[in-house]
């Protein structure tokens, strides 16, 4: 049927959607939250570089800098007085102030790839030491409260992270910076830290690779299982109907069509007479004295008669013609493109076979024979009724005249008034 298999797939595609949907969700959850932990994971790494380098700025700060052996290379710290000092020995001492000291480490483990750290501030002494727009930027959020500032930037040498967070101002720092202005407590620089997240953008995209498979996988073997699972409902859907519409149009006893089912067909067969013309049918068929078969032998028996009755009829029938069983012993035969003769024929045909057959068939001692009344379709006819009427007095004719017989009305009759039950 075709409703039920455009409803069957429209559920299915519903279901399928509402899936793909959970699933795309999940995707994305996952993958949402893996990217966050990744950061969280970055701006940990950050903020213990950070950490690491403030600790050990403050101890040098603590001691107003330190002195390194000024070796061939080794620049004296520019912006202080008398950096340099000779020792009794005719070694020559340089100072390193935190600042120096913090970007010279910097250049070291920028030498080697690792990360980098910029002490800065809106003021600086150094011009080095100016804030670029991210540190600026950053400085001016942390004069509003701010804690901390990142951002992942993108270029064309590489991906980095770039972190920052403010310096307070402490007592040493003032030895160097009393001149600005500075006061303890207060935010006036900050260090930021910059590395590459190359490394940690590819593990994204890879993870991102491998939820997406097994994204995909997942959402393939649910929409497949569904698929399976809609095709057996359907296939189970369609044998019950056929069974339903077996039950619906067969007789059960028999096997031959119901009453409703012969009636249908009928009417169909009427319809088509009267548009197109033609020959059109019936006989009515009755067991003779079948009560007494019943009686005699049990209704089981009788039960059998029917079978038999009904497959040895329907066995000599053409395809196109229909029998059924119109109720009790009654059996109707519609005949298409029958004339008068044919229809006396087919009549004869048959009663002369169940005469010969059914009783031998059923183990019966004595012949069963059947009577039949014949109706041919005319043009006053208004409905089936009209002619099932005819036939079925035909039929009354046959038992009166002795049954085992065949009696045919081909014309109209004189019936009481109003009696079409059309
Ligand atoms: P007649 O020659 O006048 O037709 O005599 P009859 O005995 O056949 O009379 P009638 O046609 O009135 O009898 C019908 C009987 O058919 C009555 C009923 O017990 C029997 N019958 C109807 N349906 C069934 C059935 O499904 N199985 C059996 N075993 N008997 C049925
Ligand atoms: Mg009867
Ligand atoms: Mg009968």
């Amino acid at each position: 049927m075709p409703g039920k298999e455009r409803i069957l797939k429209r559920y299915l595609l519903l279901i399928s959607a509402v899936f793909s949907l959970c699933i795309a969700g999940i995707f994305l959850a996952t993958a949402t939250r893996n990217a966050n932990l990744m950061q969280e994971q970055l701006l940990t790494s950050a903020r213990s570089h950070f950490t690491a380098i403030v600790v050990t700025r403050n101890w040098s700060a603590q001691h107003g800098g330190v002195y390194v052996i000024k070796r061939p290379g080794v620049a004296s710290t520019p912006y202080l007085n008398d950096p340099d000092v000779v020792t009794t020995e005719g070694l020559v001492l340089t100072l390193k102030n935190p600042a120096l000291m913090t970007r010279e480490i910097s250049d070291i483990a920028g030498e080697n790839d690792l990360f980098s750290f910029h002490i800065t501030s809106m003021k600086p002494l150094n011009p080095n030491n100016a804030p670029d727009l991210f540190e600026t930027q950053a400085l001016q959020s942390f004069e509003q409260g701010q804690e901390e500032s990142f951002l992942m930037e993108d270029k064309a040498e590489g991906a980095r992270l770039r972190y920052m967070a403010p310096l307070m101002v402490e007592q040493s720092c003032l030895a160097c910076h009393a001149k600005q202005g500075y006061a303890v407590g207060q935010v006036r620089g900050g260090i930021s830290v910059s590395f590459s997240i190359d490394e940690m953008n590819r593990a994204i995209r890879q993870s991102y690779q491998v939820i997406l498979a097994l994204t995909l996988v997942t959402l393939g073997l649910l929409l497949f299982s569904l698929w399976l699972v809609f095709r057996r409902m359907q296939q189970r859907l369609d044998v019950a109907q056929a069974q339903l519409r077996e039950m619906a149009t067969v007789d059960a006893l028999t096997g031959v069509a119901n009453r409703g089912s012969i009636m249908e067909r009928f009417s169909e067969d009427f319809a088509k007479q009267r548009r197109l013309g033609g020959a059109l049918g019936c006989l009515m068929i009755d067991v003779d004295f079948f009560k007494s078969v019943n009686d005699s032998f049990g209704h089981q028996k009788g039960d059998e008669v029917l079978k038999e009755l009904a497959s040895i009829i329907s066995g000599s029938l053409r395809p196109y013609d229909t029998f059924g069983r119109y109720g009790g012993e009654e059996f109707l035969m519609v005949l298409e493109g029958e004339s008068a003769d044919r229809l006396a024929a087919v009549a004869e045909r048959s009663r002369a076979l169940v005469e010969e057959q059914l009783s031998a068939q059923c183990d019966l001692p004595k012949p069963l024979t059947i009577s039949l009344g014949g109706a041919l379709v005319l043009a006053s006819d208004k409905c089936i009724d009209d002619v099932i009427q005819r036939a079925d007095r035909a039929l009354y004719r046959a038992k009166e005249q002795g049954r085992n017989r065949a009696v045919l009305i081909l014309e109209e009759e004189p019936g009481p008034a109003g009696a079409s039950p059309c």
